[in-house]
């Protein structure tokens, strides 16, 4: 039975500075409970794609200039990112962005700026530790001192204390070693499975996120050029030939 789709972009065209034409008309779209992984290489357009559903072009200088965006059937590209926070729809970005100098456990109550009630952001704090039990031990250590995956954890249990129904996450193995992205990937699949939470990622590590994905898209030069379940993209020949291995 097919599932309620929360996420449907259909022909988006993005260009930045007013000149450069960067996604050619991408279309996706992210069901109910879903993990899709948006794939492909270094520029293919996988930042830019959650940037314009997140609405975070315009710092960028960058416009959505054709096709729409819809989140639950309401069109969402004139909303601003808190508009959309407030819709439950949170972007972790690329590179962490962690608060360096304040402590996980600051960090992770700032993700709940949106929310005023002490007794449900305390609740929703315990629910990150129990999921992320890395960050429960680390609590009072200043951001700056962890390592990089407990930072990538913190960036996302950020996102999960603002009580999310889907979360953009961009790179999140990026810089990470093998087995630290495997436990920020289990993190992310419990998460999905325990806790009901969407997720769109892009990934350059085609490897891991086909394992954790339901569904990818394959994208290159601003074109989605392959989609599919993960599993028959995982056993696709020129997936493997030209992404798997890669990253
Ligand atoms: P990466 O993994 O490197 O982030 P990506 O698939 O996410 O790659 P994008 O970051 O979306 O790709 O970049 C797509 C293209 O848009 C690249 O050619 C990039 O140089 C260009 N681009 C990205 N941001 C800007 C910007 N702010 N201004 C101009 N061009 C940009």
């Amino acid at each position: 039975e097919p599932k309620n789709i929360v996420l449907n972009v259909n022909g988006i065209e993005v260009i930045y500075n007013h000149v450069i034409l960067v996604l050619k008309g991408v279309s996706l779209q992210v069901p109910e409970g879903g993990i899709v992984a948006i794939l492909g290489g270094n520029g293919a357009g996988k930042t830019t794609t959650l940037r314009a559903i997140s609405n975070l072009l315009e710092g960028e200088r960058g416009e959505v200039t054709k096709g729409s965006i819809e989140l639950r059937g309401e069109r969402i590209e004139n909303l601003t990112p808190a508009d959309l926070v407030k819709r439950g729809v949170v972007q972790v970005m690329e590179g962490r962005h962690c608060f360096a100098h304040l402590t996980i456990e600051e960090n992770l109550l700032a993700g709940a700026y949106t929310r005023s009630d002490k007794g449900e952001i305390a609740a929703n704090l315990d629910k990150v530790y129990t999921y992320f039990s890395r960050l429960k031990t680390r609590r009072n250590s200043q951001a700056a001192y962890t390592s990089g995956g407990e930072q990538q954890m913190c960036a996302i249990g950020r996102a999960i204390m603002a009580n999310p129904s889907m979360v953009l996450l961009d790179e999140p193995s990026m810089g990470l070693a093998p087995q630290i992205v495997e436990e920020v990937f289990n993190i992310v699949k419990d998460l999905n499975a325990k806790e009901g939470v969407t997720f769109l990622l892009a990934e350059q590590n085609t490897n891991m996120a086909l394992k954790y994905a339901d569904y990818g898209y394959i994208m290159e030069s601003g074109r989605v050029v392959m989609d599919g379940a993960a599993a028959d993209l995982a056993n696709n020949e020129d997936v493997k030939e030209f992404y798997l291995g890669v990253g």
